[in-house]
This record gives C-alpha cells, structure tokens and sequence, in this order.
C-alpha cells in the first residue's frame, strides 16, 4: 500500500478503509461467485440481495418509518433540485427556501422553472457566514426547501425551522453524521459522495403520500412513483456505486451507528475548532454558533494573508490533503465527515502549532 494521506477534501472525499477492502475484493470477486461485482445483472440475486441489504440498513440506521419510502437514483443531489418541484409542486402551488449557500441558491434556481418559489430568507448578505433564523413562513406553501450543511461556507442548522409546512432537506453533506427524526421531513436527500460512498448515487427517503398531486406529467426517469413502483430498479442503478454504499453503512453499525458517529464527529470539530480559535495565525469563517461539524472553513488573519500558499505546503509536507477552501470562500476548508480518524484532526491541527511557531 502507498502511504496513505490525511484527506481532508469535501467530496468525492473520504471512506472507510473497510470500504475500500470490501470493494476491492468484490470488484476481483463477489460471494465466491467466479464473477466480479462489475459483471452480474442488477436483476441477478445476488445483486437483488445488495440492493435490499442497504434499504433494510439504512431504514435501521436512521430509524426511517413506515410511511417512507427509500430510492437511489441517479444525476447527484442536483438532479434533485429538479425533481422535486416536478413532482411535489403543483402546477398553481408554491414553494418556499431559505437561501443558505450556493447549494440551495441552485435549487431555488430550479424549482422557479416549475412555479411561484419564494426565497423567504438569505444569508447572502454575508457571504453566507451565517444560518438565518427568525423568518415568517407562510402557511400555504407546498413545502419549504432547507440545506442542513453548506458544505462550501461552513455552517450547519442546528434548530428546524418551526412550522407545519412540508419539510424538504438538502442533507448530502450531514446525513448520518447525527440522529435524524426522519418523521418530520416530507423529503430527505443526500448525493453518496460526502458522507456515505463514492459518486454516482443519490439517497432519496420520501413520505409516499406527498406524490399524486401536482396535475403534471412526469417523465418515467424524473417520476419518484416510478422509483418507488419499481424499487429503484426502472433501469440498471449504479451496481458498484450502491455495493460501496452498502459497505460504508455497515462499516457505520459496527462502529456503534449513528449516535457513536455524532459523539466522535463532536469530538473531531471540537478539537479543530479549538485549535483554530487558540492559534495567534488562523481566524473561523462562519459564525459560532452555526458552524459545522463537517466542513470546517478557516482563514489566515489579515496581517498573515500572503502565507497561504506556505500554509498550503506545509500542509502538504505533513501528508494533509484537500483543505484549500472553495474559490467563493477562500483561505482553507477541512472536511471532516464520518469517516475521518481522530488522528487526522490532531495532524491538521498539530500542523497549524508548527506554522504558527515557525511564523509568529
Ligand atoms: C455536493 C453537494 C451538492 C451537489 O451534489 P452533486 O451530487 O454533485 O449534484 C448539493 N448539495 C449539497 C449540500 C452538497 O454538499
């Protein structure tokens, strides 16, 4: 094996390496079959048995009820933006979305193709530094369309927002890092790639009695009820993509599951965040109490600015990897989701002690 780096990268990003052992070994052979994972039909048994194995796992992980239904589809969470107004807005509806980042602000872009969308709060003002709280929600919208990480900036939603509109979740950087109550939302969704596998694959958990009611027609591949009618399994899914999945999630169970996950994705920010607010050199990005605890963003004080690039390659000398921030934020951004050890964090932060000593 190459010696392995601390990856710090926002996504496609970091996996267990119970992962990647399982995968490899399916990719030369699967279940003793004298075939690799690669090469067998999605309507095969053995694939069959994958597919169920991971709906029954995540169904147990986050505790989903009964009047949810579980789908993987393809195009990434941003497919998503589409085809959830195509298919809960009704053609006179309207939507609602709290514009946190350059996630949902292409989402609200989306939905406003399909009917009346209201922006009912931002945080653009700010560079997005910031979740907002206190907005008026109407009582009539269809639903309201939330971000609960903005993996760019930095920040986390802590509360939910209080009200009896349909909740609509963007969680394709936080899913599985804490216990969800998957009953409050109409819709969850999360592409694999940040938290729970490689690209290629989108987790989609819906409440099956939201679907029926726009008047539109919906293209067969766009059509949740499509999805759900046919498990998933309309067209050939990604084989591969849902195989890693379903080895990630369990790698997860081993591990003490989700609550395990958020104690140690507690400890990881905590630890990072400290240091960040110890260190003489560095400064946070996002506002205290709304920073996330997967995607840190930090910055070098003003008076240190053109050390960046240093910064950057002392980095590099300690084997870290991906903690160059977003080109919207800039400075660094260290992603730090379920899979990352503890040890990672205290490199990272044991590397901003050293720059700080040998510069200030
Ligand atoms: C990465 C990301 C997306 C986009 O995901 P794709 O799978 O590339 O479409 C959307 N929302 C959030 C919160 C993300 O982190």
């Amino acid at each position: 094996m190459p010696v392995k780096k601390h990856n710090f990268s926002a996504g496609p990003s970091i996996l267990p390496e119970y992962t990647f052992e399982r995968c490899s070994q399916a990719v030369l052979e699967l279940n003793e079959m004298g075939l690799s994972l690669l090469e067998i039909s999605h309507r095969s048994d053995e694939f069959v048995d994958i597919l169920n194995q991971t709906k029954e796992l995540i169904k147990e992980l986050l505790d989903v009820p009964s009047s949810h239904e579980i789908l993987f589809i393809q195009g990434g969470a941003s497919m998503q933006f589409c085809m959830i107004p195509y298919n809960l807005l009704p053609v006179n509806g309207k939507c609602g979305f709290v514009d946190t980042g350059t996630w949902s602000s292409k989402a609200i872009k989306e939905a406003k193709i399909f009917g009346e969308t209201h922006v009912l709060a931002s945080s653009d003002d700010k560079n997005y530094s910031y979740v907002p709280k206190e907005y008026n929600i109407p009582e009539n919208l269809d639903f309201l369309h939330i971000t609960t990480n903005n993996t760019i900036y930095g920040t986390q939603l802590k509360d939910l927002p209080k009200t009896d509109v349909t909740l609509i979740a963007d969680m394709s950087s936080d899913i599985f890092s804490k216990p969800v109550d998957v009953s409050k939302y109409g819709l969850i969704y999360a592409g694999a790639q940040k938290n729970i596998g490689p690209s290629g694959i989108t987790l989609v958990i819906i409440r099956k009695d939201l679907l029926g009611k726009t008047g539109r027609t919906i293209p067969s591949m766009l059509d949740y009820q499509n999805y759900i009618d046919k498990e998933s399994m309309f067209n050939t899914p990604p084989t591969f993509a849902i195989y890693a999945m379903l080895q990630t999630l369990k790698w997860l169970k081993e591990e003490g599951g989700v609550p395990a996950m958020e104690l140690r994705n507690e400890t990881k920010a905590d630890l990072l965040y400290s240091e960040i607010e110890r260190n003489q050199m560095f400064d946070g990005v996002s506002e205290v109490e709304d920073r996330s605890l997967m995607n840190v963003t930090f910055r070098l004080k003003e008076e240190y600015k053109e050390l960046e690039t240093a910064f950057l390659k002392h980095c590099e000398r300690r084997l870290i990897s991906g903690i160059k921030g977003h080109r919207s934020v800039g400075g660094f951004r260290a992603s730090i989701y379920n899979a990352m050890n503890i040890k990672s964090v205290m490199a990272l932060v044991h590397c901003m002690e050293e720059f700080e000593k040998a510069n200030n």
